[in-house]
Parts: structure tokens; C-alpha cells; sequence
């Protein structure tokens, strides 16, 4: 998941398991196996969707941060990502990091619909400075 400013873990909705019980005994060996497994597989899954995300970032994006249950099973990653500001004094790096912000949302095989809004807000703020820089042209040329 990339979030413009908090997460609220809409990635780990695909992320269901069945380890309620923390607590184990000698005989739940197998469960025991079944859930380091269920890590494992979590952690990878949200690790290269969050990589994805942080490479296509680059210097807008922030570190990775995979988020844990109470019985230590990854659910939910995050990357924060920069979402750039109207620059009326250089409208052109605004569309620089918007589009950098556009790829990164998208950059993941599996793009969550928050990955989407961060998207669509990018792509907003690119239109808005493409606007901006379009008139400065126009002034330029009156
Ligand atoms: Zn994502």
C-alpha cells in the first residue's frame, strides 16, 4: 500500500489467517510450522508489492514499513510517498513528481485501491500544475 500520509492497512484485507490463539502448546508443532510458513509467505508477498512501490519512489518515497498481529503474522505494508505541492515558481518539477508519484503508485503487480487515490491525487495535481505552467506561457507571450 502506498499512503500520501497515514495507512490504514486496506492491503492486508487479502491477508486472512487462521492463528487466533497465540498461546501454543507441545502438540501444535504443526501449527507452529503452518504459521512460521504463513509468515514467511506474508512478509514476502507485502515486501515486494512495498519494494515496488519504493523503488519507482525514489527520493519521494519513505522507508518500508511492514505491520504485524499480535501473534507476529505481517498483514498490512506501507510506504509513504511525498505527494508534491503546487510550485507556481517551477510548475515543471511539480509534473516531475507527480509522474514520479504516478509510477510508484502503480508500480506494484497488485495495486490496492489506495494505491489507486494516491494515484488519481497525482494525477490531479499534475493536470493543476500543467494548467499553471500553460498560462505562464500564455503571460510570456502577451
Ligand atoms: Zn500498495
Amino acid at each position: 500500500m502506498l499512503g500520501a500520509i497515514t495507512g490504514n492497512g486496506l492491503y492486508g484485507n487479502k491477508y486472512a489467517f487462521g492463528f487466533q490463539n497465540a498461546r501454543m502448546s507441545q502438540d501444535d508443532e504443526q501449527k507452529d510450522e503452518a504459521k512460521q510458513a504463513l509468515i514467511k509467505k506474508n512478509y514476502n508477498e507485502i515486501y515486494a508489492h512495498e519494494l515496488a512501490h519504493k523503488t519507482a519512489g525514489g527520493h519521494l518515497a519513505g522507508a518500508i514499513v511492514i505491520e504485524r498481529n499480535a501473534d507476529g503474522i505481517p498483514f498490512a505494508g506501507h510506504v509513504a510517498i511525498k505527494m508534491p505541492s503546487l510550485n507556481p515558481n517551477n510548475p515543471q518539477q511539480t509534473i516531475n513528481d507527480a509522474n514520479t508519484v504516478i509510477r510508484s503508485a502503480m508500480a506494484p503487480a497488485d495495486p490496492s485501491g489506495q494505491d489507486y487515490k494516491v494515484a488519481a491525487q497525482a494525477r490531479n495535481i499534475k493536470s493543476e500544475a500543467q494548467n499553471m505552467a500553460s498560462k505562464q506561457r500564455l503571460n510570456l507571450l502577451a
